[in-house]
């Protein structure tokens, strides 16, 4: 069975089916799945569905593309992620994409979610775009490496990923690494060893090839893990086992249910 490391499922798109997103998930082998926490606003949301589900669990943090809303301390994520459905501490970051001008708020927003994790010792979900090298920084500067965590949706280079396994943690595949045009980020998930690798769907968002431009849903990291197997030329058995046995090893606040 797999596990879908990161979704969205508390987006409307996707939390009004969610019968049928379950019944999809058991049909393509897909036994669990952790459902990300964007904001504290929406915190609750997540946390409801995973009370609900036991074969889903929650994070609890703030994304770093969300600028004028209400700002985490530490003290409150420690709070918030005293719950036996909270595994994880993000997803937090740095996105020099989607926003510019003076960020320093979003490097202190991500030294917060590091000391709640550090705190809790429940690990970090971080996303990076077009900031590799202060990620990086901050990571090291804030002894993120004690707690470990998960680079998602990876998208950087090899030194990249290299740097972050070399810190603990994992290197997380989305729908991504099946499109054409993704040939450096192939090469990447040739080199990652098994032993380092996660699996995801980023739902709603970045449905893999044959989905692309439609709904994403945790189903689908079923073809995020072929085509994995398909680049390493290994059985899809091999990724299943490798990368549901890292996610347990690293979130290991979270029970597997079947
Ligand atoms: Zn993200
Ligand atoms: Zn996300």
């Amino acid at each position: 069975m797999l596990v879908d490391s990161h979704c969205h499922i508390n987006f409307p798109e996707l939390v009004q089916n969610m019968d049928q997103l379950r019944a999809d998930m058991l049909t393509n082998e897909v036994g669990h799945a952790l459902c990300v926490s964007v904001t504290l606003d929406k915190f609750p949301e997540v946390l409801a569905i995973a009370e609900q589900y036991p074969n889903i669990f929650a994070s609890v943090g703030v994304h770093p593309d969300y600028e004028d809303i209400q700002e985490p301390g530490v003290a409150q994520l420690i709070a918030l992620a005293d719950n036996p459905r909270v595994v994880a501490i993000g997803e937090t970051g740095l996105d020099y994409f989607r926003l510019t001008g003076n960020l320093d708020w979003q490097r202190e927003r991500f030294r917060t979610h590091i000391r709640a994790a550090k705190a809790t010792g429940k690990p970090l979900i971080i996303h990076t775009r077009n900031a590799a090298e202060d990620t990086l920084r901050i990571m090291h500067e804030e002894g993120a490496a004690e707690v470990g965590g998960v680079m998602h949706c990876f998208t950087e280079s090899w030194e990249v990923a290299q740097a972050a396994i070399d810190m603990g943690f994992y290197i997380s595949f989305s729908g991504i690494v099946t499109f054409k045009n993704a040939v450096a980020l192939k090469e990447v998930a040739q080199k990652v060893p098994l032993a380092s690798m996660l699996v995801e769907t980023d739902s709603p968002y970045l449905a893999p090839i044959p989905f692309r431009g439609k709904t994403n849903q945790p189903a689908y990291v079923r073809h995020v893990a072929e085509e994995i197997a398909r680049l390493r030329d290994i059985p899809l058995q091999a990724v299943m086992d490798a990368t549901t046995r890292n996610f347990f090893t690293l979130f290991k606040h979270a029970q597997p249910c079947n």
